[in-house]
């Protein structure tokens, strides 16, 4: 006897929405992408209680006509695509046709449509699935659609939410990630009857990363801009000094698609390579446009993950981009101003703190954002200051160093003001490019006179058993002695003998934390900015004139003179104007 039924239209939709309908959240991506494929220019969002609540999506697109309103609810109805073959080139955010029976299924929901040449529009309202009232209501030309208590037909989701207060940050987030790629359309979020991110539509993609983000990290932004014939990417990247210590904050769209993408956001951080600090990730918003017969968009539940036919060309395109947007830029932060112990009036407090901004681009232009710009959005609904795009791609200054602090930091003067170098930052940086430059010359074995001995634990031999060839290739040579016990027979020509045990050590650590993520290049890599590391001038080292001239000069030929290879800066730079103003020449 047959076991095997078709399910009704109910219990189908229902199992949809467990893979599409997740949390509210999953609700305002499917409604603001159906707005979006319906050419919206102006997006209003609002939840209550995190969207378990309710949640209201309205537009100003092209609406529905009473048919289909009707049909909409229908599953696998759609008007984005006719056939199969239109999945191998998807040019709309939805294609399904299943996220409004989804989200019908698991909550109350009201719909409200109008076509701009209409006169009336449509309302529907259905519940669990049921339609209880279709008929004619006025309303403004684009579409409304008002969900009620998501997930009271089934407890066990509900059950499975966040706190509300998490719930409005997932929706904030999607909103967000939306509002920046489409800058066009005018954005705005309400969150209990506030209004907490609005963009202004104007197509200017940093005022939306303003209202996204702060004028503050506007203002650290760069942009970039790239293409090779067939593929483009353009976007904005933030500058090191921004950083984060995940990947949240970054933003990937393919042809207009929110995804996450890890072999992009891993393209963005090898440009950044030996910018950041271990650790710490870029901020980005990045567009890639490629042909849609590339992209396979129909992987995933929701959509936000696609499939790349060309990865490897839109990596290097991206990298590219990238490591451009970055070589245009100095990069040497601003110092952090010094509280000055002195009685301050209420204005002279808030000046003195607007300019404690820890790390700002120092550059003629960086001045120009320090007065921001009144801006209104078209809206008139919020003030936002806009921050100029610093656009200086001057190199790196001219420097006459002067002397040295704490036999640590070489003070130099440039052209605007005062600068403070690291000497051993500058030299790590100078070495560790000049060993890339050759690899191969500095990691050529060389023969110890006397061998070392290396007493390794059970796990470090079976590492070292796993990666002798990445060990061998980069001029360690090892040989089995007894028991626990190896010899280190030849290290590395760039290394000085003494620290070789050291440095073999270091990288046997740095294995072990990090296995099977590690390749050979990785890990000559590591050997160069450890040997790097060893070799530079120390701090607390007394360093003469001509030794300091020549540091500086071999810094200013360095392709990325900035940071160390660490990451972390190797010169500060007190403006004249900053002197000024901390011994109140100016006000
Ligand atoms: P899909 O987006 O995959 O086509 P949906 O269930 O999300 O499926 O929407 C079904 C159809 O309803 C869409 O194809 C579209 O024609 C119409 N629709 C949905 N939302 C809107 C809207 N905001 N404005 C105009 N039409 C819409
Ligand atoms: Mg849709």
């Amino acid at each position: 006897m047959g076991r095997i039924i078709l399910l009704d239209e109910l219990t189908a939709n229902k199992i949809a929405a467990g893979e599409v309908v997740e949390r509210p959240a999953s609700v305002v991506k499917e409604l603001m992408e159906n707005s979006i494929d319906a050419g919206s220019t102006r997006i209003e969002i609002a939840v209550i209680d995190g969207g378990l609540t309710e949640i209201i999506v309205a537009d100003n697109g092209s609406g529905m006509d009473a048919d289909d309103a009707g049909l909409a609810l229908e599953r696998h109805a759609t008007s984005k695509i006719s056939g199969a073959d239109d999945l191998t080139r998807i040019t709309t955010l939805g294609f399904r046709g299943e996220a409004l029976p989804s989200i019908a299924s698991v909550a109350r929901l009201r719909l409200k449509t109008r076509p701009r040449d209409n006169l009336s529009g449509t309302e529907i309202v259905i519940e669990g699935g049921k339609i209880l009232k279709t008929g004619e209501t006025g309303c403004p030309p684009g579409t409304i659609l008002e969900v009620r208590e998501l997930f009271y037909n089934t407890p066990a989701r509900k059950k499975h939410l966040k706190k509300q207060t998490a719930e409005t940050g997932c929706v904030s987030d999607i909103v967000s990630r939306y509002a920046m790629g489409y800058p066009g359309i005018s954005f705005q979020l309400k969150s209990n009857g506030r209004v907490v991110l609005q963009t202004p539509g104007t197509g200017d993609l940093l005022a939306c990363i303003t209202g996204v983000y702060s004028p503050e990290t506007a203002r650290e932004m760069l942009a970039v801009k790239a293409g090779d014939g067939e593929n483009s990417v353009n976007g904005y990247i933030g500058k090191p000094s921004i950083s984060r210590s995940g990947r949240h904050h970054q933003t990937i769209y393919i042809n207009g698609r929110y995804v996450r993408n890890r072999t992009i956001s891993e393209a963005v951080e090898r440009a950044f390579h030996s910018m950041v600090m271990i650790g710490r990730y870029p901020v980005f918003i990045l567009n890639i446009i490629t042909g849609p017969e590339q992209v396979d968009v129909n992987v995933h539940p929701a959509k936000t993950e696609v499939r790349l036919a060309q990865t490897g060309r839109l990596q290097e395109l991206v990298e590219r981009a990238v490591a451009e947007a970055l070589a245009g830029h100095r990069l040497i932060p601003a110092a952090p101003a010094v509280k000055v112990p002195t009685v301050k009036t209420p204005a002279e407090t808030v000046r003195q703190e607007e300019w404690q901004v820890p790390y700002q681009e120092v550059s003629a232009a960086a001045k120009v954002c320090e007065a921001p710009v009144a801006y209104k959005d078209v809206t008139g609904i919020c003030e936002l200051p806009v921050p100029e795009e610093p656009a200086g791609t001057e190199g790196f200054p001219d420097l006459r160093p002067i002397g040295q602090i704490n036999c640590t930091y070489i003070v130099a003067q440039g052209r605007d003001g005062m600068y403070l170098i690291d000497q051993h930052a500058a030299h790590e940086r100078v070495l560790y490019e000049k060993f890339m430059d050759r690899p191969e010359q500095y990691t050529a074995g060389e023969q110890l006179l006397f061998p070392t001995t290396l007493q390794l634990t059970g796990q470090e031999t079976q590492l070292l058993n796993d990666r002798i060839f990445d060990f061998t290739e980069l001029g360690f040579v090892i040989e089995y002695f007894g028991g626990d016990t190896f010899l280190l027979r030849s290290v590395p020509a760039g290394i000085s003998k003494n620290g070789g045990r050291e440095i073999f050590l270091d990288l046997l650590d740095y294995f072990s934390r990090n296995r099977y993520r590690i390749t050979t290049k990785d890990l000559r890599e590591k050997l160069l900015i450890t040997m790097a590391c060893k070799s530079a001038i120390k701090a607390n080292q007394k360093l003469g004139l001509p030794e300091m001239e020549a540091l500086v000069g071999q810094l200013a030929a360095a392709n990325q003179p900035y940071t160390c290879p660490h990451g972390r800066p190797t010169v500060i730079h007190f403006s004249g104007y900053e002197l000024e103003k901390r011994f109140k020449r100016v006000l």
